[in-house]
Formats: C-alpha cells, sequence, structure tokens
C-alpha cells in the first residue's frame, strides 16, 4: 500500500465534465502539436487523441490567432479543453471567453495586480481552475538566488507562492504541476509537494526525449511517484506523436492498477520453445485491446510447454502449438483452433467478454 494517500486527498478540481483529484483515479492528458490556429489539424489531431484515450488536451495560445480559433476548436471536441499561455493575460482573458475549461498560466507571471485579478475573476465567473505549471527549468529568480539551482524545495517554494496570489483572491480551483527534466529531482519535488499541497498534482517529467527514451524515463519517474499515491493527471511529454503519449500513460496507469477500463496484455518473451509468430501477433493484439474498455487480460504465448498454466490469471488467451493454437481461458484449454485463425478468435473472444462486462 502507498504510503501517502495524497491522490485520493486533494481538493476535487471540475474540468468540463471530468474531475481532477479527490479519488483514485488518474486523469489522461496530452498536448497537441499543431499551430493552433489551424482550426481544422488542431480538431483531427484532438480526435485522435480522444479516440486514443486522452481525457484532458491542452493547446498552446501563443497569440491572438490562437485565441481566436478557440471557440471553433471547443465546439468540435469532446473532451475538455485546456488552454497554455505563457504571461500574457489578454490572451488568458480571450482563451476564458473563448470556452476554455482550465487554463494554465503563473499568476506570478502576469504582472500587475488588477491584470491577475482581472485573469482571476473570469475564471471564477465561469467556474473553470488554473494549473500553476512549475518548471525546473524556468524558476523565479529570486528562488535560484536563494537555493543555488533548482531544487525540489525551491520548486515547492515557487507553487505556493503562486497558490498564495490565487488564494488571496478567493480562488481555489488549483491544480499544480512540479515539472522536471531530472527523473529525481522530479520525484522529490512531488513528494515534497504532496506534503505542503492539497490541490490535485498534476504529474510530468518534461522534455523526456523520443519515443522510445522519454517513455521509459517518464514511467522510471511517474512510476515511483504514483506508487506513493502522489498524482491525479498526467501527461507523459514525448518528442512523438501525442497519440503515443497518450498509449504510455494508458500503460503506465495499468501497470499500476490505476485505469479502471483497460484490457492488458501478458505476452511471453519467445524462447527457442516458439511454436508461432509471437512477435507479431502480440502486436496486433495489443493494437485490438487499445479500443476495448473492459478490465481484461489478454494473454499470448509462444508455445503449451508452460503455457497456459503459467497464464491461469488471463481471462482468455492462446498458446501456440504445433501449427495450431490453444485457446484458454484462466488457464484451461477450451478448444483448438488452426494456426490460420487463431487470432480472429482470439479477438472475437475479446469481444465477448468485453460485450459481457460492457452488460454488467
Ligand atoms: Fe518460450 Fe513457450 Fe515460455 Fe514463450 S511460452 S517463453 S515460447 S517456453
Amino acid at each position: 500500500m502507498p504510503a501517502i494517500t495524497h491522490r485520493k486527498d486533494t481538493r476535487p478540481v471540475r474540468v468540463g465534465d471530468v474531475v481532477i483529484g479527490g479519488t483514485d483515479e488518474v486523469i489522461i492528458q496530452s498536448m497537441t502539436t499543431t499551430k493552433t490556429h489551424d482550426v481544422e489539424a488542431t480538431v483531427a489531431e484532438i480526435h485522435r487523441l480522444e479516440d486514443a484515450g486522452c481525457q484532458i488536451v491542452r493547446v498552446a495560445c501563443p497569440d491572438e490567432r490562437a485565441a481566436n480559433a478557440l471557440p471553433e476548436i471547443k465546439k468540435q471536441i469532446n473532451i475538455p479543453l485546456v488552454v497554455d499561455i505563457h504571461f500574457d493575460y489578454r490572451l488568458a482573458l480571450k482563451a476564458i471567453e473563448g470556452g476554455a475549461d482550465k487554463i494554465r498560466i503563473n499568476p506570478g507571471n502576469i504582472g500587475k495586480r488588477e491584470r491577475v485579478e482581472a485573469v482571476v475573476n473570469a475564471a471564477k465567473e465561469k467556474g473553470i481552475p488554473i494549473r500553476i505549471g512549475v518548471n525546473a527549468g524556468s524558476l523565479e529568480r529570486h528562488l535560484l538566488e536563494k537555493y543555488g539551482y533548482p531544487t525540489a524545495e525551491a520548486m515547492v517554494e515557487s507553487a505556493l507562492e503562486h497558490i498564495k496570489i490565487l488564494e488571496d483572491l478567493d480562488f481555489y480551483d488549483i491544480v499544480v504541476s512540479l515539472k522536471a527534466s531530472d527523473v529525481n529531482l522530479a520525484i522529490e519535488a512531488y513528494e515534497e509537494a504532496a506534503k505542503q499541497i492539497q490541490y490535485p498534482l498534476h504529474l510530468g517529467i518534461t522534455e523526456s526525449g523520443t519515443f522510445f527514451a522519454g517513455s521509459v524515463k517518464s514511467a522510471a519517474g511517474l512510476g515511483v511517484i504514483l506508487n506513493k499515491g502522489i498524482g491525479s493527471t498526467l501527461r507523459i511529454s514525448l518528442s512523438a506523436d501525442p497519440v503515443q503519449e497518450v498509449k504510455v500513460a494508458k500503460e503506465l496507469l495499468k501497470s499500476f492498477g490505476l485505469a479502471a477500463n483497460a484490457a492488458t496484455l501478458v505476452s511471453c518473451p519467445t524462447c527457442g520453445r516458439i511454436e508461432i509468430d509471437l512477435i507479431s501477433i502480440a502486436n496486433e493484439v495489443e493494437e485490438y485491446i487499445q479500443k476495448i474498455h473492459a478490465p481484461i487480460k489478454v494473454s499470448v504465448l509462444g508455445c503449451a510447454v508452460n503455457g497456459p498454466g503459467e497464464a491461469k490469471e488471463a481471462d482468455i488467451g492462446i498458446a501456440g502449438a504445433r501449427g495450431e493454437g490453444l485457446l484458454f481461458r484462466h488457464g484451461k484449454t477450451v478448444r483448438k483452433v488452426p494456426e490460420e485463425t487463431m487470432v480472429e478468435e482470439l479477438k472475437k473472444e475479446i469481444d465477448i467478454l468485453a460485450e459481457e462486462h460492457y452488460r454488467k
């Protein structure tokens, strides 16, 4: 059991029809890579992210053109829209007016108090939250002078300063992130934040790298944090198609039993006993179960030597046997299927189990 139950104990914050915090659920986010002013491309990308299981999407709002596109984007998508703004309070106001379900802006960076008030009041009026995004790479100068370099304490202090600005204006719908590219620093910062901050935490290892390296790095860092009961939402940041970010996030949450309605695949590493083309079958099945929203465990094994019995916990699975496959449920063989139709048969069985789950 995790030592800290921060995730559940945080203040629930509503973002559109999704709630971050106050439960054990961890919400998956991603960010578009298109130019936000290009409505068609942005909406198309958001739809791909939605299909992959993204629950909240963020778009950058670097200029007026982007802000002007927000109402149209909002109209064409089904998941809550977060608008990312740096410094410019006028863009923040436009984003809020344009239908943002949440904005990401650091109140300490907005400038004059009336500007901060204008943004906070507009957010309050629309009932939308603000995410404070602390980044180790862009800490305030006075904190760098105080601590010498970006430390976990400095990052949390930065978050607390931004939080105070909002709380002084009677604003509490806050989500906080403390991203760092250094995995150990990110872990420390989130641990420290969990001790001092009762708002939901948005997890991320920033600039983690390419699909391969970034996935490993993110899973390593965020895995530690999630395991401690910390984090109510997350984004995996990859130099890759953002759909991959969502897939990695889903897989990571599945590993910790934090994705309630997702199917998981168990597949063997293959060895000299292999009887079927397991690697391509495993990939095909993995792709197939992405669309299954039921907690089904599927197993794909290269042979029947240790096969079905080794995957007792699997709801359904196949094991290779000479020229054919054994279809099994909970470790017991149900029937033999020809190799050519093995994968199709497995998919049908997966669908039946999913239907049974949906009907419950
Ligand atoms: Fe090898 Fe069979 Fe085990 Fe796969 S299931 S690793 S093929 S013994």
